[in-house]
């Protein structure tokens, strides 16, 4: 028997007329007006009065890699510089699991106890895969995200470390002049972020664990020689024998270390940030640091450190961009690390040749 669909007959193999196109899908949709871009004074008013919305979108602004968002936001920052300096800014780290976003969460709740606002940033060069930041992430700041005086913004975006953390520092002007006088910055205790942490803050609390006893050496001298105090967590319940021991590890080690640039010897307390145990003399650690090194002139001595150092950063960041974004030195560097490769070339001649070329063309 024949299959139906191959009698001429059958509707399936002719062409119908198709249905007419109603002249707009939603009638009701209207083009969306574009956003209009305020200008650097319309940012910095919204900013200096307080205004969380103008904040923020003056942060991603930025964040933004578009040069026409990157010159309005160096005209904002250098507008709210005056306004900016007036806070205490913290650097926590600690490894992923030691209990920042939880000990985060209840230091913040601590803090604005006593009045004031605070801003958590982080900087966190290896969050790729999630586009944005594990860190800072307000679903993990349950109590402070709610809080109408706490903001919350997690790490710019992944790129050079250098560039990140840059971004973080810009964006701690604009908070400080949006009224925020306490700023956390939070890292993930790996390696180099802490040195960039370490760059912008005026305390450096590092978050530890007590372990199996040898928990000293898994961190680095650096690491160490950096924080200004050291806390270890999760001591409750069957782990405060531990905690105390590893506290006194920390304290014997710190002992081996001179006395730091500040005069300040480093403190290690234990602490339960899911109990909320030992969250009083911490902030107590940290406002006896402060006023410590307001009164023999280390914090402004840091300060002004720090913002050399900044000044340099900008600096270096810029000539690399201006030459490794320059066409014919993308060209020619392909070609001179190929020579390189292939030994035709020495990689001093190379660099040399490169560089002469790349202020030849700055003339
Ligand atoms: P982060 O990765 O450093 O941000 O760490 P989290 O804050 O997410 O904490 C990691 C895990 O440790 C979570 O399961 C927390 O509940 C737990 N934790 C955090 N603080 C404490 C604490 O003080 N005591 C105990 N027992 N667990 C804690």
């Amino acid at each position: 028997m024949e299959h139906p669909e191959n009698d001429a007959e059958y509707k399936g193999l002719a062409v119908n007329a198709g249905v007419e196109q109603p002249s707009t899908i939603n009638p009701y949709l209207k083009p969306r007006p574009r956003r209009h871009l305020m200008t650097a004074g319309e940012y910095v008013e919204g900013i200096v009065k307080g205004n969380i919305t103008v904040l923020s979108q003056a942060v991603t602004l930025i964040e933004s890699v578009r040069p026409e968002h990157e010159a309005i936001a160096q005209e904002v920052i250098e507008k709210c510089l005056p306004y900016s300096g007036r806070s205490v800014r913290i650097g926590i780290s600690g490894v992923p699991g030691a209990g920042k976003s939880t000990s985060i969460d209840v230091f913040g709740i601590h803090v604005l106890e006593k009045g004031g606002k605070l801003a958590v940033l982080a900087i966190d060069p290896s969050s790729e895969r999630s586009k944005g930041s594990i860190l800072g992430d307000k679903t993990r700041m349950e109590k402070l995200a709610v809080h109408p005086n706490s903001f919350i913004r997690p790490s710019p975006t992944a790129g050079s470390l250098g560039g990140v953390a840059r971004k973080t520092r810009e964006t701690i002007v604009l908070c400080e002049a949006a009224g925020f006088d306490k700023i956390f910055i939070e890292t993930v205790g790996v390696g180099q972020s802490e040195t960039a942490v370490h760059s912008m803050v005026d305390f450096f609390l590092l978050i530890q664990l007590a372990g199996t006893g040898d928990e000293l050496q898994g961190i680095k001298r650096g690491i160490m020689e950096m924080a200004d105090g050291i806390i270890i967590n999760k001591a409750d319940g069957s782990n405060i024998d531990k905690a105390n021991l590893a506290a006194t590890q920390f304290r014997n080690a710190l002992h081996l270390f001179p006395t730091p640039e500040s005069g300040w010897t480093p403190k290690v307390l234990t602490y339960s940030g899911f109990y909320g145990i030992g969250i009083k003399e911490i902030w107590d650690m940290v406002d006896e640091y402060i006023a410590f090194v307001k009164e023999n002139g280390y914090f402004d001595y840091r300060r002004n450190e720090q913002s050399k150092y900044w000044m340099y950063e900008t600096i270096n960041e810029h000539l690399r961009s201006s030459f490794y974004h320059n066409n014919t030195i993308a060209e020619m560097l392909q070609q001179r690390e190929n020579d390189v490769l292939d030994g035709k070339l020495t990689s001093f001649v190379a660099a040399k040749q490169l560089l002469d070329e790349y202020f030849k063309l700055l003339k």
